[in-house]
């Protein structure tokens, strides 16, 4: 058993109005008092944002944005700036999610910008990694993470690198029901370890470095008590109070 505090975060991408994120939070709360030091990050769209902060205040799970712009401010319609997330009480920030990779062309070298204007802000990055299943097809998967990591991180500070939380995230497995094996996600977390521990090492046996990709109350337990695998970054299982509320469980 490590000694890192577990991580689950719920990416909820384009989904739930407000009054849905209430009715969720309203649900989800009442139910964690059993849940000891964890860590519980919601990820709500942006219009969900103040409404969620506000429903959290006096309990133990944070807020976290899918995305953000990394100037402070400045002609960018349609962004949203760290210290604009921050200035409403938003605590992490999901960076580098593959979807936004794959969608919306975001680059590596965006990434790093954006990391480090995230901690500068003191906002957590939650930095999404991964192959595509032609990647791991190839025996290319090392490389994609090592090339992913070192990129985002490479203008971190070595005593910032412990308060980011990394997910490992490989897109075959994301939204497709195909969950990588306990075995698979040991390795590749394994890895990304290693290549934080290649920046510092005390850093690297802190930070949390999460699984994400169809992770269900049902596959949680055999995934989240693996000693690399610090926690889950979860999508489709987290728009339901009670599923989420069990893969929780099966994390603390
Ligand atoms: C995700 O979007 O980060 C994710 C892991 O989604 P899902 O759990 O639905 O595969």
């Amino acid at each position: 058993m490590s000694e890192r505090t577990p991580y689950l975060a719920a990416n909820w991408k384009m989904q739930k109005t407000v009054e849905e994120t209430e009715d969720f939070l309203d649900r989800f709360l009442g139910n964690i008092g059993d849940l000891q030091d964890t860590d519980i990050a919601i990820c709500p769209p942006f219009t969900s944002l103040v409404a969620a902060v506000e429903r959290c205040r006096r309990s133990p799970v944070r807020i976290a944005a899918q995305n953000m712009h990394e100037a402070d401010s400045g002609a960018f319609t349609g962004e949203i700036s760290a210290s604009m997330l921050t200035s409403i009480g938003v605590e992490a920030v999901v960076l580098g999610h593959s979807e936004r990779r794959a969608i919306f062309a975001e680059t590596d070298e965006a990434l790093a910008l954006k990391v480090v204007a995230a901690l500068r802000a003191d906002l957590q990055p939650i930095l999404c990694v991964g192959e595509s299943l032609e990647e791991r097809s190839d025996g290319v998967t090392e490389d994609v993470l090592r090339r992913q990591l070192e990129a985002a991180l490479e203008q971190v500070e070595a005593s910032q690198l412990g308060s980011i939380v990394i997910a490992y995230e490989p897109v075959w497995a994301i939204g497709t029901g195909k969950t990588a094996s306990p075995e698979q996600a040991e390795e590749a977390i394994g890895f990304a370890r290693s290549v934080v521990a290649e920046k510092d090492s005390e850093s690297a046996a802190r930070i949390r470095i999460l699984y994400g990709g169809s992770v269900k109350p049902d596959n949680a337990e055999e995934l989240l008590r693996r000693e690399e695998i610090d926690g889950a970054l979860v999508g489709g299982a987290s728009l339901d109070p009670a599923d989420f509320l069990a893969i929780c469980e099966a994390g603390s």
